[in-house]
């Protein structure tokens, strides 16, 4: 059990099993987008830890590159996104993979989505570590997803609860 501010939050996905997974989705990667161009886009702030260790787990020839959009405040969803680093990149023909930490509503992934879709790549996938069906509201397919998990609040290995825990190197999950 670890507190941050005034919440209390328990061990739900340790380093381990993390990795195991990331390597297993690495490996999954490696296999569909054999002899094709890749492009990563990675969603910050939360999805730089998992995307480091997925860029490291496969050897396709590969870049990356990032955007940086916000809808949550403190353990609410806005349902407003705010985009403040733009994608600098060219994406046209490329075969791009979204990279996210967590899919919640799905309001921020379908944003992105569509707007990758409009600068001409080859195609477009989602790859989120953390995955949560019971709220999920949106029409894209999210192809490749680590761990589905319960509707609750999530802190570490990237996701932070108000600014804070994304050092964490384990999954924890909103207690009390
Ligand atoms: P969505 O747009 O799918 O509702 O939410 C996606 C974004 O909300 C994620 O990229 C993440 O920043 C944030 N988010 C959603 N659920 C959680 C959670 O359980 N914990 C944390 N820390 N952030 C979350």
């Amino acid at each position: 059990m670890i507190r941050i501010d005034d919440k209390h939050f328990e061990t739900f996905i340790t380093h381990d099993e993390i990795l195991k997974e990331v390597n297993a989705l690495g490996a999954t990667l490696t296999q569909d987008y054999s002899g094709k161009e890749v492009v990563f886009v990675v969603v910050l702030n939360g999805a730089f830890m998992f995307a480091s260790d997925l860029m490291k787990s496969t050897d396709l020839p590969c870049d990356i590159t990032f955007v940086k959009v916000s809808s949550y405040e403190g353990m609410e969803t806005t349902n407003k996104i705010t985009e403040s680093i733009g994608l600098s990149m060219d994406i046209s023909g490329k075969h791009v993979v979204l990279i996210e930490d967590i899919v919640d509503t799905g309001n921020t992934v379908g944003y992105l989505k569509d707007l990758l879709e409009k600068l001409d790549p080859a195609s477009v996938e989602i790859c989120s570590l953390l995955f949560k069906p019971e709220a999920y509201k949106g029409s894209s397919e999210i192809k490749y997803v680590g761990f589905s998990i319960p509707d609750a609040f999530v802190v570490g290995y990237g996701l932070d609860y108000n600014g804070k825990g994304r050092n964490l190197n384990t999954i924890y999950q909103f207690k009390n």
